[in-house]
C-alpha cells in the first residue's frame, strides 16, 4: 500500500477534481496539466503505489482498470484512437505514487516518447 496521495485526496473528496467516471474500485477524472486535448487518468481507489508493486491479488483489478479504460474513451468518443500510459518509477518518469494510467487522445500521438 502507498503513503496517501493527492489521488488519495480527490478519491476521499477532500480535494476537487474533474470526474468523469467513478465505480465501486476506480475513479477517471480530468488530468490537471492535460498534454493533449483529452488527458484523462483512471486511478483504482486501493492505493496500489506503483505498477511494479501490483500483486497477483490485483490480477481482477488490474483487469477492470484496461477495461475502464475502454470504456472511458468510448465515453469521450475517442473514436480514432488514443494512447494509454503508465508511467512507473523513478525512470519511468511517474510523479504521483497511486498507480494511473492515462488515456490521452483527440490528436495524433508521437513515438519514440521522451
Ligand atoms: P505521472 O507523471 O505519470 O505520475 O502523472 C501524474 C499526473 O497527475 C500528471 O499528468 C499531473 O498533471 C496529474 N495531476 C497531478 N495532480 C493532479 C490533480 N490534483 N488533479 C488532476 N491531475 C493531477
Amino acid at each position: 500500500m502507498s503513503e496517501d496521495t493527492i489521488f488519495g485526496k480527490i478519491i476521499r473528496r477532500e480535494i476537487p477534481a474533474d470526474i468523469v467516471y467513478e465505480d465501486d474500485l476506480c475513479l477517471a477524472f480530468k488530468d490537471v496539466n492535460p498534454q493533449a486535448p483529452v488527458h484523462v487518468l483512471v486511478i483504482p481507489k486501493k492505493p496500489i503505489t506503483k505498477l511494479a508493486d501490483a500483486e497477483s491479488d490485483d490480477h481482477a483489478l488490474m483487469g477492470h482498470l484496461l477495461l475502464t479504460v475502454k470504456r472511458v474513451a468510448e465515453q469521450l468518443e475517442l473514436t480514432n484512437g488514443y494512447r494509454v500510459v503508465i508511467n512507473t518509477g523513478e525512470d519511468g518518469g511517474q510523479t504521483v505514487y497511486h498507480l494511473h494510467l492515462h488515456i490521452l487522445g483527440g490528436r495524433a500521438m508521437g513515438w519514440p516518447p521522451g
